[in-house]
């Protein structure tokens, strides 16, 4: 188990951690500021005691940090963990942007998210719909945009599984039901959108700036890609 100290505070962008064992080129440690890949959620990149970090993965309840090279370091070692944080913070930035206009989208149309991606140089989500016009598709990035300027805060917490899965909305992601787990991390936009999620987000939406629409396309009769950036 690595401890996520993204989930404490989100806005640390240097750690101290304890390796606890390497596989490789992989370094599993006690604790890590880096959120790995996931749920279409780039991972970060940064060193680990000077040496670079290409990725951070998911594996069993652990993290695995993937190095560029043959880590310098065996299990007990301290190491120094640095993130690339202009990645990371554009990252935040995109995925909180990629909730609000996820929950737009889906209280305008009732369509579920079929899948997404959310990296720093671009974004994209993919809805259930069958229409979906350019013109009405701005309309839905005017209104993220509205949520947005009303500076909303982002807050996480834990709720047991039974009362997040019970509460309407919870789980917009159609193909991504979370891990069988007792509890799940919640990430709620002021009064906007509540939603079960793993990743890192910024604290207020101000700090997103605008969103604006790069294109649209479509991926089958009703599968409708929406690309944006911030
Ligand atoms: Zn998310």
């Amino acid at each position: 188990m690595t401890r996520r100290l993204f989930w404490e505070d989100a806005y640390l962008k240097e750690c101290d951690a304890k390796v606890v064992g390497v596989e490789g080129n992989a370094v599993f440690l006690d604790a890590t500021c880096f959120n790995p890949r996931g749920g279409g959620l780039a991972s970060d990149t940064g060193t680990m005691a000077g040496q670079r970090v290409l990725e951070a993965t998911k594996r069993g309840d652990g993290i695995a940090h993937v190095l560029q090279e043959t880590p310098r370091f065996a299990a007990g070692d301290g190491v120094r963990l640095v993130l690339d944080w202009e990645r990371r913070h554009r990252t935040m930035r995109m995925h909180t942007a990629a909730h609000i206009l996820s929950n737009v989208v889906n209280g305008e149309t009732g369509a579920l998210i079929t899948g997404n991606s959310v990296a720093p140089e671009g974004c994209r989500v993919d809805f259930s719909l069958e229409d979906f016009d350019k013109a009405r598709m701005e309309s839905y990035v005017a209104m993220a945009n509205e949520v947005i300027a009303r500076d909303l805060p982002v807050r996480s917490y834990f709720l047991r599984r039974e009362e997040a899965l019970a509460s309407p909305g919870m789980v917009k992601l159609a193909e991504a039901s979370p891990p069988d787990v007792p509890e799940l991390r919640i990430v709620e936009i002021g009064d906007f959108d509540r939603q079960a999620d793993g990743g890192v987000h910024v604290a207020r939406t101000s700090e997103i700036g605008r969103v604006s629409l790069v294109r649209t396309e479509n991926k089958g009769r009703a599968n409708r890609r929406l690309y944006f950036t911030v």
